[in-house]
């Protein structure tokens, strides 16, 4: 008999119930006892769910107010102490670890993995102590056995913890904390196994990462001293293949493992190979990271043997939590009912486990209706015209190096654009949106629920392009933008206007805290039927004789920020988009626009969880976006814009981008991100963020001056410009044109001064 279960589940709830609440106490509007109501309401639903799905067990501890990572750090009671908290935080403490306070920053936040979630990053020191901190865990498991269900509490697992967080004393190692942390994590295990639980789901995600030697060994001390707990251990593990970790989790003292069968398919023999005879095998069948129906008679086929082989020592699962999936297509009613019949969100992949489940336990026959409906949709999805498009997969065919190539090396080009557009040293811009002020966001909701016309959308639009031109003219700008105030966000934007590209109307997946995003979904092959920026950067040029810098969002990002294809690689996807969103640049260009910014701020967060598996990214990465900037005349420059990341590592794949200019976020780390830069001897032209858009302070002309003096001692100053870190369209306008207006006069400081002449 398989056994079936998840690692987890969206927290959020089906309407995001959790978000308006968590908003509605910050505001004082409802009470503790209110949030905890609706935090209930959504945990007892989800459990029902599973078991009514016939799965084996509940999970719990999936649900988290507003971090997994931060109820672990309430959980071991080791909250920063420059907060001066108890081991024992309320609620109201657990925020302000989350969001700040009005004497500490809130701690830091990172993306989790490769997803677009975000956890708060736990502050290790020396002293740092860990003990039972906050219960919730505990009453959460008392909540769901009093409901009825068989808990499965599910807890990141120590190293996993000690290796997201970060040492915030210099010269001392967090792995030095194992030993005291350890003892910590066997009172949670005591305290489980004293309420009657049977498995506890212990995640080490981090087995998927290239680790240093030391870090892999604490593992098998680490599993040594927690073995003793007396209740048995899943050790999950997910988002990649295990490689060289593979032995390391495969031996250790723990009575099961889990592993991704998704992203680490390939090394299924090879744990089957080495699977101890005692240990369950928790696969990972069901993609967790994306919204496609599985292909089960696959999964069937795969496993059937194995399964007469292990029988409930094999659980079904999917490949990771399912918190990085939208609830449930039950809301949907604007997607096309074809396409719909390919997805699976969570609550469906719950229903595809308990397929499987039936189809393994009771025999392929008794699932038989189910699959052949699942066989049915994958059938006519594989073959379905509305995702094959044979001038698209020509267009990919017939591309040649050339294609991805600017006609002459930069300095070539680099003295045509000086030649044609004459821009002062140091040119000023910014990086593409102004305010998205009230009347731009209501004038575009009511378009959008059909209260205006197209005409009288078009002409309030206008008139905030004629706005900030005209703002950025008094400002004394010299590469002005149209502001993008017709862009609610800027891949969806593209997304709507692009053949392939498909909108779910409640495809919500947290964040982080109480932010959610609805990431498009990628379902054919890509294409630009229209031009899609023209009318609005044409209008915008007319009323200036500076130059109007195009703005438009790259292929990388625009892959990166959606639920993509599965069933073709990602490096296709992105060529596709590549070609589209060149079209766009060249149709731009044959409109008089001779500037155009390709947004690549996700281009890094693309980058694979091994570095082994990095060079072929990069090379396809930078590919397609070369092939996206390259249809155009050497005269035409092309900028791009990438935000705050940890750029060193990758300075030869951002340099082989070719962009003419490129704007990077910097001024947060006062310049010293740009160090790489110069070390590296980046070749070409380089805006440096100068000020902070994240925060409403407006920095002066002076601060602005002393980060310009700091870049050009590592980039030579005829190659700087000088513009914000990121678009300004979270700002108001008054902050913005002084902080604008002191930037330009920092500029022209640098222009008189004796020493840049
Ligand atoms: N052009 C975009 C803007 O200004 C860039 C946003 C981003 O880098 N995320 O808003
Ligand atoms: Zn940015």
């Amino acid at each position: 008999m398989a056994l079936a279960h998840v690692l987890g589940v969206p927290r959020i709830g089906p309407n995001r119930e959790l978000k308006f609440a968590q908003e509605a106490f910050w505001r004082g509007e409802i009470d503790e006892a209110a949030l905890r109501d609706v935090a209930s309401g959504i945990r007892q639903a989800n459990w029902r769910r599973q078991h009514a799905a016939g799965l084996d067990f509940v999970t719990v501890g999936d649900f988290a107010f507003y971090d997994q990572m931060l109820n672990h750090v309430a959980l071991l009671g080791c909250a920063p102490a420059r907060f001066g908290f108890g081991e024992k935080l309320g609620l109201a403490e657990y925020f302000q670890l989350a969001r700040g306070n009005d004497a500490c920053p809130a701690m830091e936040m990172t993306k989790w993995f490769d997803t677009n979630y975000h956890y708060l990053v736990p502050e290790f020191k020396p002293d740092t102590q860990f003990s039972l901190g906050t219960a919730w865990l505990f009453d959460e498991v008392a909540e769901a056995q009093t409901a009825g269900f068989e808990a499965k509490p599910v807890l990141i697992g120590p190293l996993s913890f000690l290796w997201l967080g970060k040492e915030k004393t210099p010269g001392f190692d967090r792995l030095d904390l194992l030993d005291r942390l350890l003892p910590a994590y066997a009172q949670i295990l005591a305290r489980l196994k004293a309420q009657g639980v049977q498995w506890v789901q212990i995640d080490e995600p981090i087995l998927a990462l290239d680790l240093p030697a030391a870090w892999r060994a604490a593992f098998e001390r680490a599993y040594h001293a927690l073995n003793g707990a007396g209740v048995k251990l899943l050790l999950a593990s997910y988002f990649g293949p295990l490689r060289e970790n593979l032995l390391v989790a495969l031996k250790l003292p723990v009575a099961g493992v889990h592993v991704d069968c998704v992203r680490g398919g390939e090394e299924l023999a090879q744990v089957i190979d080495w699977l101890p005879a005692t240990k369950v095998l928790s696969a990972g069948v069901i993609d967790g990271r994306n919204i496609w129906k599985t292909d089960l008679d696959a999964v069937f086929g795969r496993f059937e043997g194995l399964h007469l082989r292990l029988a409930d020592r094999l659980w079904l699962a999917p490949s990771c939590s399912l918190l990085h999936v939208p609830v449930s297509l039950a809301g949907e009613t604007g997607l096309d009912p074809e396409l719909q019949n390919w997805l699976a969100f969570a609550d469906e992949k719950i229903a595809a486990l308990a397929t499987l489940k039936t189809a393994f336990n009771a025999g392929r026959q008794t699932a038989a209706a189910a699959l052949s409906d699942n066989a049915r949709a994958l059938s006519v999805r594989r073959a379905s015209p509305r995702v094959h498009d044979a001038a698209v997969g020509a267009r990919l065919e017939a591309l040649t190096p050339a294609h991805a190539t600017r006609n002459r090396p930069f300095t070539l080009r680099q003295s045509l654009q000086r030649e044609r557009f004459r821009l002062p040293a140091f040119p000023t811009t910014t990086i593409g949106s102004f305010p998205q002020t009230l009347e731009i966001r209501s004038a575009r909701a009511r378009f959008r629920k059909g209260d205006i016309s197209e005409a009288d959308y078009t002409a309030a639009m206008q008139r905030e392009i004629g706005h900030a031109v005209e703002r950025q003219e008094a400002l004394g700008l010299d590469v002005l933008v149209h502001g993008e105030a017709e862009r609610n966000d800027m891949v969806e934007y593209f997304g709507e206007q692009l053949a392939g590209f498909a909108f779910s109307q409640n495809g919500w997946v947290q964040s982080y805290g109480s932010r959610c995003v609805k990431p498009p979904i990628i379902y054919g092959d890509v294409s630009r039927p229209h031009p899609m920026t023209v009318g609005w950067t044409r209008y915008a040029q007319s009323l200036t004789d500076k130059p109007m810098k195009g703005m438009l969002t790259g292929p990388v990002t625009m892959l990166q920020w959606s639920f993509v294809r599965d069933d073709q690689p990602r490096a296709t996807t992105a060529l596709q988009i590549a070609l589209a969103i060149r079209d766009e640049v060249v149709d731009l260009e044959a409109a008089g626009i001779g500037i155009i910014q390709i947004d690549e701020p996700a281009y890094r967060e693309g980058l694979p969880l091994r570095k082994a598996d990095w060079p072929a990214y990069l090379d396809w990465a930078s590919r397609a976006f070369r092939i996206s900037a390259s249809g155009v005349d050497d005269a035409t420059q092309i900028h791009t814009h990438m935000c705050y990341s940890e750029f060193n590592d990758i300075l030869p794949a951002i340099a082989a981008m070719d962009a003419d200019v490129i704007t990077i976020e910097t001024s947060r780390s006062d310049m010293e991100l740009l160090r790489g830069f110069g070390e590296f001897s980046y070749p070409n032209e380089i805006g440096p963020g100068v000020y902070d858009i994240h925060s409403p302070r407006v920095p002066d002309a002076a601060d602005m001056t002393r980060l310009l003096e700091k870049a050009a001692q590592v980039i030579p100053p005829d190659r700087l410009w000088v513009n914000p870190d990121c678009g300004l369209k979270t700002r108001g306008w008054a902050e913005t044109e002084t902080a604008l207006a002191n930037m330009v006069a920092a500029a022209r400081g640098l222009r008189s001064d004796a020493r840049f002449a």
